[in-house]
């Protein structure tokens, strides 16, 4: 199967903060992906901005560089490379101060015709709001124009209410656009086709059917490279009130009368609004500690941020609960950690007990489980209970029904685009569906405010747990308690 490409506008797309770590890994390799896609139209432009005084060439340098490093397969192809770099202008530019912003704006003028201007803000969040003003100032907030701008969006809710209010001051919700990468992925995207494109599913995807729900997001690595931010922010702010937060969102959500941004995230705002506050025993949250023989892949959180006191969590579980018709009574239970086992993604449907075995408790009893898995090796499967093969008498087993996109849908399925590449095309086209409005994000901040603030004010400290292991014994115990048990994080 070949995906289709569907042509963007013609457009200048602006990215503050060009020579960065987001930039060079990131935007820049997605859209030249795009643009061996055949999607970029003859004509865009895309301005990288900073503050380092690099000549053109420098810069196109240090971008075929980048590209060789994190484009993928397409790099190999020069032609393609070259004539991508000829799309690519540097531009020196302050976002606190003045310099280059005349250049700028007189390069701005010069596009021809009339184009879809984006402005990208992936540069440190102290700089959002300084960036909204400038560009207001030198007359380049326009009302066509568009802004994107990266996490962390706030560190609280009255942090976030302040960097929605500064960017109201120049640009209407329609033109801002909040990412969440974790939206892009073409798996997480799956969740609403699978919900919503199916009749199987959704009469049974309520409290009446389902026992209760499990979402993992499990990574192997640490925080190297990020020691100050996350040391700063935790689990709960990094992952746990922004991408788990949306999938919870997207596997709760009531469906919306269509796909369209308003009509989808009013319904995912309805689940967050509908969140109960966490009760301080059913969280639990967790810090890496070094293996014994520890070599560099088994470090210690402690150490790598040079703070030996450090209260901070690289791992948070937790049980939250949504008070509406649909789902009263079904625990959700929540987990993100860096230095596990394991690289994994994963929402587990666990559904009830058939209420009467007609085959007697010998047979045994077995629940199905959906599980859908976001990465690696996304796909679903279904476990379905059947009869034991052989002459034995009706005993009962499961076996699971499993789709692995990338068998099922060949390339196109095994080799879905970046999430950033899904996303920026959709800046361009002026689709907010799989961006947060600012009262999403505020929603989410106020269920997460109180949960910090409740720790904090405990004097609570991390359970340390294993790096390379599945966390802490403690989140097993959360479960236990509730007669459940964690589905593994495949190695
Ligand atoms: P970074 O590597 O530190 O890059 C920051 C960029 O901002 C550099 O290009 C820097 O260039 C530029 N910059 C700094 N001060 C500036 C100023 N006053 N005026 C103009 N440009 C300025 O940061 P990053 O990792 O790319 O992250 C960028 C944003 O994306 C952050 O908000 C981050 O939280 C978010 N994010 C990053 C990742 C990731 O994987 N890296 C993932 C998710 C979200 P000069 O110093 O030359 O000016």
């Amino acid at each position: 199967m070949v995906s289709r490409v569907i042509p963007v506008d013609l457009f200048d797309l602006v990215i503050f903060g060009g020579t960065g770590d987001l930039a060079q890994r990131k935007i820049l390799p997605a859209l030249f992906r795009r643009f061996c896609g055949g999607q970029m139209p003859n004509g865009a432009r895309i301005i990288a901005a900073a503050r380092a005084d690099l000549s053109q060439a420098a810069y196109k340098a240090m971008i075929s560089k980048a590209i060789h490093t994190y484009g993928g397969n397409f790099a190999n192809d020069s032609v393609a490379l070259d004539a991508f770099l000829d799309c690519l202008t540097y531009s020196r530019v302050d976002a606190t101060g003045d310099i280059g912003w005349p250049e700028l704006t007189t390069l701005m003028e010069q596009g021809q015709g009339a184009r879809v201007t984006i402005f990208y803000f992936s540069v440190g969040p102290n700089l959002f709001g300084p960036l909204a003003e400038r560009l207001h100032k030198h007359g380049l907030a326009q009302e066509s124009s568009r802004i994107v701008v990266e996490k962390p969006f706030g560190r609280d809710l009255e942090s976030a209410r302040a960097l929605n209010a500064t960017l109201a001051t120049h640009f209407c919700e329609g033109q801002i656009y909040r990412i969440d990468h974790y939206l892009g992925k073409e798996t997480v995207q799956n969740l609403m086709a699978i919900r919503f494109g199916n009749m199987l599913f959704e009469p049974l995807w309520n409290s009446q059917y389902v026992d209760h729900i499990q979402i993992t997001v499990a990574e192997t690595v640490g925080i190297a490279g990020r020691e100050a931010y996350y040391d700063r922010s935790g689990a709960m702010r990094d992952m746990m009130q922004n991408h788990l937060m949306q999938l919870l969102c997207l596997i709760a959500m009531e469906p919306p009368a269509k796909f369209d941004p308003d009509a989808v995230r009013d319904e995912k705002l309805k689940v967050i609004r509908a969140l109960d506050t966490v009760e301080p025993h059913h969280i639990v949250r967790g810090q890496y500690q070094a293996q014994q023989g520890a070599d560099d892949r088994h470090d210690a959180y402690r150490e790598t941020v040079g703070n030996l006191r450090s209260t901070t969590e690289s791992y948070i579980a937790l049980r939250a609960h949504i008070s509406n018709w649909r789902w009263a009574g079904t625990p959700f239970y929540l987990r993100t950690g860096k230095k596990l086992v394991a690289r994994s993604s994963v929402i587990n449907v666990f559904f009830k007990d058939a209420p009467h075995s007609i085959f007697g408790e010998d047979a045994g009893r077995h629940a199905n489980l959906l599980s859908i898995r976001l990465q690696p090796n996304e796909g679903i499967t279904l476990k379905v209970t059947i009869k034991e093969p052989g002459p034995g008498g009706m005993r009962l087993m499961d076996v699971p029904l499993d789709m692995t996109f990338s068998e099922a849908l060949g390339a196109a399925g095994g080799n879905p685009p970046d999430a950033y590449e899904r996303l920026i095309m959709d800046v361009i086209r002026g689709n907010q569906t799989l961006f947060m409005r600012g009262d999403e994000v505020e929603a989410a901040w106020a269920w997460t405010d109180p949960i910090i603030a409740g720790w904090q004010s405990r004097g609570d400290v991390p359970k340390p747990y294993d790096s390379g292991s599945t966390g802490p014994d403690d989140a097993d115990l959360l479960m236990r308690r509730d007669l459940r048990e964690w589905q593994g994080i495949n190695p």
